[in-house]
């Protein structure tokens, strides 16, 4: 099962486990046992509460195996016994395992105009969040000192409820394999550590990422993407488009590590110049800023916006609209030919714009590569909207729990 989050081995914290050990010390049988356990845990979190049988189906395992994998995960206090949707037959619902809530990362994200951090559970629960509004971009030493603070007004509801597993950051920008964001132009920071720094002031392990990376295996795994291999996700915002691509099951991330810069592709030369230096940059040419300028509203959540530009009449507003749409169209045809994949998924502002242009965007899409049969291409609005974002960051924290379950300490 391809897993490529960033994993990292920094900062033990609740991790028993944690040490390193190598692939050539653990025998072929416990391998597969741990793969299996991880394996049972995904469905469990996914799709739970499941059957021990649909388990058993779903995964092609004996039933005795899956018995006790299950009770593995009862006792490492990873799962839960819960019942199951009835079927409609008649009788008592069957208890099925889920995901235990109890489990939880935290969730942050920082962006230029807040910072967020959500307390959530393993099965998908937000237990708490707070958004902490800021009116300038924060430095890095005010964004930890923030999350810190925000993290410490939780810390008696942790410590009392629940069993922390680390913390994931979610930073529009480039962020590289040990957290170090080499560049977040919608923050202005530039070759920051700041996983470690902000694992330094919390006192758990944090694992940061890009936030369409981020978003893109969120939505893979729970949204829309449900059950698709190979998707291109892509988040628009008036900071920018970020894209990520899972291919396989897993994110791309290529030889820098950066795949997927999608928003820097270069759609008209004589185009706005972009903060990256070119011109005509993806996400300079579609962005909500200038529709915002035409409305005469300086900042619009993606639902008002859905109101906004499903209401106006303005003809320039509506000449801006199909620029942009003209421009995204052109842009995604050749994304898809290039990746080919099974689903295109937008988010954010570019969720918009397909609400208010399926149709010519669907053509789009609609693309007949050489060779190829028609085949057609999913394209879908990203399913979980804030929530995503909300929840997103989250799977960082809690990507080497669901890569090796049984490494976590047993629950007190
Ligand atoms: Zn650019």
């Amino acid at each position: 099962m391809p897993e490529n989050e960033t994993t990292k081995n920094r900062a033990p914290a609740l991790w028993s486990g944690a040490a390193p050990r190598t692939m050539g010390s653990r025998t072929t049988n416990e391998e597969v046992r741990q793969q299996n356990l991880s394996a049972v845990l995904r469905l469990a979190r996914v799709d739970g509460p499941l059957s021990r049988s649909s388990i058993g189906t779903e995964t092609g395992l004996n039933r005795s195996t899956v018995t006790a994998l299950v009770n593995e995960l009862l006792d490492l206090g990873l799962a839960r016994e819960a019942e199951t949707a009835p079927t409609g037959r008649v009788g008592r619902p069957s208890l099925g395992v889920a995901a235990e809530d109890s489990v939880v990362g935290l969730s942050i994200r920082a962006e230029p105009d807040a910072i967020s951090v959500a307390l959530v559970g393993l099965g998908g629960a937000v237990h708490s969040r707070v958004r902490h509004d800021l009116s300038s971009p924060p430095s890095p030493r005010r964004f930890v000192h923030i999350a810190t603070s925000v993290v410490d007004g939780m810390r008696a509801d942790i410590d009392r409820h629940y069993r922390l597993v680390g913390a994931g950051l979610a930073v529009p920008g480039l962020v590289d394999e040990m957290g170090t964001v080499l560049i977040a132009p919608p923050l202005g920071w530039k070759r920051e550590s700041i996983a470690s720094r902000l694992e330094n002031s919390l006192g758990v392990q944090v694992t940061a990422g890009n936030d369409a990376s981020v978003g893109a295996m969120a939505e893979a795994r729970f949204g829309v993407g449900r059950g698709t291999n190979n998707l291109l996700y892509l988040g628009g915002s008036v900071h920018g488009i970020g894209g990520g691509l899972i291919f396989d099951g897993a994110l791309l991330r290529g030889t820098s590590g950066f795949a997927g810069e999608l928003g820097h592709t270069v759609v008209d030369p004589r185009g706005r110049r972009c903060a990256c230096g070119r011109r005509g940059c993806l996400e300079t040419e579609v962005n909500p800023a200038r529709l915002l300028n035409l409305l005469g509203r300086r900042r619009l959540d993606e639902d008002e916006l859905d109101i906004e530009l499903g209401l106006t009449r303005d003809p320039a507003v509506r000449a801006e609209l199909e620029r942009q749409v003209d421009v995204l169209s052109l842009a995604l045809t050749n994304f898809v030919n290039a990746f080919a994949p099974e689903a295109v998924v937008l988010s954010g502002y570019l969720g918009v714009l397909l609400a208010t242009s399926r149709e010519r965007l669907a053509q789009a899409v609609r693309v007949d590569p050489v060779g190829a049969d028609g085949r057609a291409v999913r394209l879908e609005r990203a399913h979980m909207r804030s929530r995503l974002m909300l929840l997103a960051p989250a799977e960082l924290a809690f990507a080497p729990l669901l890569a090796d379950p049984a490494a976590l300490a047993p629950p007190r």
